[in-house]
This record gives structure tokens, C-alpha cells and sequence, in this order.
């Protein structure tokens, strides 16, 4: 049996149980919070993760995976903390979260030097704790596949190949990110099995997920609750038709949740709320309204959500 790095440490592949394969504890700029940590409450942050982590676990959640990585606040004491209090496990990640910018830093040092960054959270430690990556993270958003991003996703597949960890991408549909980020893992030699491209339940055109599907990976339909980007009727009526299409080890579902991001202003969130650009987004909105409507529809099971919820995310962090 194989085991998984969550930051309380390793586990056991069984032990995953219910996994919502796509929540952020905690989402935030790195340099703007230490440059104006005042700004900043920690502990409404952290009561806030609580709040989301214990309503996940109340519908049977085990694990969380945070891609939360450089640019989005990475902070595995703080995700160590949450999963202490709640009693679930959270797996974190490495990688670069960039749509295009990379500091000067990485401009001026190769993929392969890009690479050992990753390589030494997954085998040694992250910010200097022995809280150990389990999975690397990388991004192509509006942008595209520019430059910079090509570079990390290469320094990616190279650390995925040298220690076997999986890959999470976030992927923009509209601009059909994927089939290339899939090629570039597939040009440095990574099994698609290891790959989950995020984001896909943002179109709701089932030939470019199935066409990503087809070349073997997971896709993820991990946005519910962020009306913005796709409606849950749609959203819905997407993964309805990918299941009958007999897709359902292919996927993952989940809601992007972050307990507390600091793109916009707090009072921001209600009035996305009263506008309609969110609706219900939390750790639980799959539950709640996602499940079962699947279910009514007879497009899901006991069986298919043993699949997506258990089994996809355990073969996919053991794959
Ligand atoms: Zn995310």
C-alpha cells in the first residue's frame, strides 16, 4: 500500500477516506502580507478555515488537497494548524502559481534549477518544517501558455519525474489552456495518469473535456459555487453528461473554496453574493447541491461516488 505526505505527515492510501480534491485554507498574496502583515488578521483567517474544514468534515470528509503554492501564501504551519484542530487531514503542494510573472530570481536560473526548489519540498521539507509536497502545482490562465509559464510547468514535469509525485495544473477552458499544458508534460515524459487538469468545469463544452479525458488525465470540475465562471446548472448538466459518457474515473469535483482570499475587499463577498458572481461557495456546496442532484438525475451512485470522491484522488496522489 502506498502512503501520502499530509502535513501531519505520511498516511496510508486507505486512509484518505472522502477527499475534496481542490479547497485553499487560505488564499493570499505572500508579498503583500509580509510587507503589511497589519492588514492581515491571523486568527479571523484561521477561524475562518476552522469554520469551512469542520463543515466538510461534517459531510464525511478525511482529506482536503490545498494546491495552495508560491503567490497564493503557501503556509504549511498554518494548513498544520487547521488540520491539528479539525481532525482532517490536508495534503499540500509545491510549485509556482503564475499566470506569466516570474521573479528575477527564476528568470535567471534554468528549469532544471527551478526544479530543485520543488524537489526538496517533496523530499525534505517545506519552509523549514519536515511537512513534506505531495503534489506539485502550476498555472496557464487568460495569458495562456506564455514563456515563463512553459518554463514552470517544465521544471514541474521534470520534479514530478524524478520523485514521482503527481501534477495538479489550473487551467483556463476559455482560452483551451489544457491540451497544451498536457503536451508539455507529455513532451518531458510524465504519464498522464499523474496529471489532473484543474478548472475544467469552467466550460461546459463536454468535447474539450472529453478530449482532455481521452489523453488520460483527470479533470477537474472543482469550481462549484463560482457562478462567475459557469453557472451550477451548467456546471451540473457538464459533469450529468460526462458521467453518462462513462467518465467517472476521470474526475474530480470540488468548489476552489478559500476560507479567506485577499483578492478583493471583505465587504467584496456580499456583494458578489447580491450580484449572483458567487453562490453558496464553500467546502459543502457539493454536498449539498451537487451530489444530490446528480443522484436525482441518475447520473451518480454509490459506486460513482465511491469513485470521484475516494478512489480518483487516492490513485491520483499515489499514482
Ligand atoms: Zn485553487
Amino acid at each position: 500500500m502506498s502512503q501520502v505526505q499530509t502535513v501531519q505527515g505520511a498516511v496510508e492510501e486507505d486512509e484518505l477516506g472522502v477527499v475534496l480534491a481542490h479547497e485553499h485554507v487560505r488564499f493570499r498574496d505572500e508579498a503583500v502580507a509580509v510587507e503589511w502583515p497589519v492588514r492581515y488578521d491571523e486568527q479571523l483567517e484561521f477561524d475562518a478555515a476552522l469554520v469551512a474544514v469542520q463543515a466538510a468534515k461534517h459531510e464525511g470528509v478525511r482529506t482536503i488537497v490545498d494546491p495552495t503554492a508560491m503567490f497564493g501564501g503557501r503556509d504549511v504551519r498554518f494548513m498544520k494548524r487547521v488540520a491539528d484542530e479539525t481532525g482532517v487531514q490536508i495534503v499540500a503542494c509545491t510549485g509556482i502559481y503564475s499566470y506569466d510573472y516570474l521573479p528575477h530570481y527564476f528568470e535567471n536560473r534554468d528549469v532544471d534549477m527551478m526544479a530543485d526548489h520543488f524537489v526538496e519540498d517533496i523530499e525534505i521539507g517545506i519552509q523549514g518544517t519536515e511537512i513534506r509536497a505531495a503534489f506539485l502545482k502550476c498555472a496557464a490562465d487568460a495569458a495562456g501558455v506564455t514563456e515563463n509559464v512553459e518554463k514552470i510547468h517544465r521544471a514541474i514535469a521534470r520534479a514530478s519525474l524524478q520523485t514521482g509525485a503527481p501534477i495538479m495544473a489550473h487551467s483556463m477552458p476559455a482560452v483551451a489552456t489544457g491540451p497544451r499544458q498536457v503536451e508539455i508534460f507529455e513532451e518531458e515524459g510524465v504519464h498522464p495518469a499523474k496529471v489532473q487538469i484543474a478548472h475544467c468545469g469552467d466550460t461546459d463544452d463536454v468535447e474539450y473535456i472529453e478530449g482532455l479525458i481521452d489523453r488520460g488525465v483527470y479533470v477537474g470540475l472543482d469550481r462549484y459555487g463560482l457562478e462567475m465562471y459557469l453557472p451550477i446548472d451548467k456546471r451540473n448538466a457538464t459533469a450529468a453528461e460526462l458521467l453518462r459518457r462513462g467518465h467517472a474515473e476521470h474526475l474530480m469535483i470540488s468548489q476552489d473554496f478559500c476560507a479567506t482570499i485577499d483578492w478583493f475587499p471583505r465587504e467584496a463577498a456580499d456583494v458578489f453574493e447580491s450580484q449572483g458572481a458567487i453562490r453558496k461557495w464553500s467546502m459543502t456546496l457539493v454536498f449539498e447541491e451537487v451530489v444530490p442532484w446528480l443522484r436525482e438525475q441518475g447520473a451518480m451512485d454509490d459506486a460513482s461516488f465511491q469513485t470521484i470522491f475516494v478512489e480518483n484522488p487516492k490513485r491520483w496522489l499515489t499514482a
